[in-house]
């Protein structure tokens, strides 16, 4: 036989993110009303120690909401598991959210609540997609950095390999809700840490809400809650828009909303995850946006501001790792990530990105000494 069958179909996805306060309220019906089936669904909870410690009454409310709403069946008690990046490093902690969704026979009618930051998000989003080929799983992310980026998207996993998000699969949410509650208790470092990402896709797509952030850099960084709100809503909006617009599976080659990410994978790893996500992106986008600089692509003026903006912000632009020849590595890791040619977003502009194929290491070199220059003058002289 010399045949062929074309199989072809489309699933369109559909998702809500919410933006509210006091989820757990009793008061709120948002969370109760998520669960719309004849019968009642069960719900596993996963929290992030971190939460849990700086917000000690959640378990608590958490079962007292589900008491008075009644519209699905807790199963078993929240799980409590380590948050930030040992989620994702440590498999033993995948594998008790898996083990409990076997006990309480969670299915695919049934659902895993993750509450936390984007690490716990990532790894219980995993579970949740491997479990029974995908349970439904609903974000409740803590962080600025999973409100704003990370819990709105699609992708889950963890790391493995010693490489970032080694194993992972794409699975849009069922819902995500953004509680700006949770927020008061981050310490400065994830408070600030979230903003790079939001200057990381203004200056890609949106030279408006760069300015805007450059106007509200002081607030950001003296925790004014409105001012964070609006940035969380707008950043999570640029996200969602990029990503029903474009690849949202990324079968191409390229990532746009992973500027300034290849350096900041490998940072991360060489600092053994000391550095925060996105304390580490904050440091990959100088670099990017100084070599778009070196190589004549954007103004002078254009790297000022840029720079300025996270020395305001409260970031480090440049720490001794940054120096590491092995940094040179994340580009080749970064394109066997993906696989096809390598795909690096650079600056044309303050608000427009643009895609290369090749970095220059010399070039590199280069501006490595040129971040370690700003960052020990604290402005972005010596150029
Ligand atoms: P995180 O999850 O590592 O959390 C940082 C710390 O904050 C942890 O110690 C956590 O316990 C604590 N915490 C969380 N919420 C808190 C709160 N409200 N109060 C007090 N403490 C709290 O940090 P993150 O920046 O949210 O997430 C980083 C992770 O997100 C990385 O693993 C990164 O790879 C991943 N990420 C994923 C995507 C994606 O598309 N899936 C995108 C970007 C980043």
């Amino acid at each position: 036989m010399n045949q062929s069958i074309t199989q072809s179909f489309s699933i369109s996805f559909t998702y809500k993110v919410h933006f509210d306060k006091d989820i757990f309220d009793v008061d709120n019906g948002l969370m109760a009303g998520l669960f719309q089936s004849k019968f009642k669904p069960k719900v596993l909870f996963v929290i992030d120690e971190g939460v849990y410690t700086a917000h000690p009454s959640l378990v608590k409310k958490i079962t007292d909401y589900s008491n008075h709403h009644q519209t699905y069946t807790l199963a078993g008690s929240p799980l409590v598991l380590p948050g930030g990046e040992q989620a994702k490093n440590d498999s033993s902690i995948l594998q008790q959210v898996l083990d409990k969704i076997n006990e309480y026979d969670i299915d695919r009618h049934s659902y895993v609540v993750a509450i936390g930051g984007g690490a716990i998000l990532d790894m219980a989003g995993m579970a949740s997609t491997i479990a029974h080929r995908g349970v439904r799983h609903i974000r409740i992310p803590t962080t600025v950095l999973a409100q704003n980026d990370s819990g709105v998207g699609v992708k889950n996993g963890v790391n493995a390999y010693g490489k970032k998000n080694y194993l992972g699969a794409f699975a849009p949410p069922y819902a995500v809700i953004n509680d700006f509650t949770f927020l008061p208790t981050l310490d400065d470092r994830d408070w600030r840490g979230g903003i790079s990402e939001a200057v990381k896709v203004a200056l890609i797509k949106d030279k408006d809400f760069f300015v805007w952030i450059k106007e509200n850099a002081k607030k950001l960084a003296a925790r004014d809650m409105e001012a964070m709100e609006y940035l969380i809503y707008r950043c999570a909006e640029m996200h969602l828009d990029h990503i029903s617009g474009g690849d949202p599976f990324e079968l191409g080659s390229s990532r746009p909303l992973d500027f300034g990410h290849w350096a900041a994978h490998k940072l991360e790893q060489l600092t053994n995850y000391e550095l925060r996500h996105g304390e580490a992106v904050a440091i990959g986008i100088a670099l990017d946006t100084t070599y778009s600089y070196l190589q004549n692509r954007i103004s002078k003026e254009d790297l000022i501001q840029v720079i300025e903006l996270f020395f305001d912000l409260g970031f480090d632009i440049y720490i001794e790792e940054v120096a590491d020849p092995q940094v040179i590595k994340g580009l080749e890791e970064f394109q066997q990530h993906l696989g096809g040619i390598l795909t690096i977003m650079l600056l044309e502009s303050v608000g427009k990105g643009v895609e290369v194929h090749e970095m220059d290491a010399e070039l590199i070199r280069k501006t490595v000494t040129q971040l370690k220059a700003f960052q020990e003058s604290s402005r972005p002289i010596a150029l």
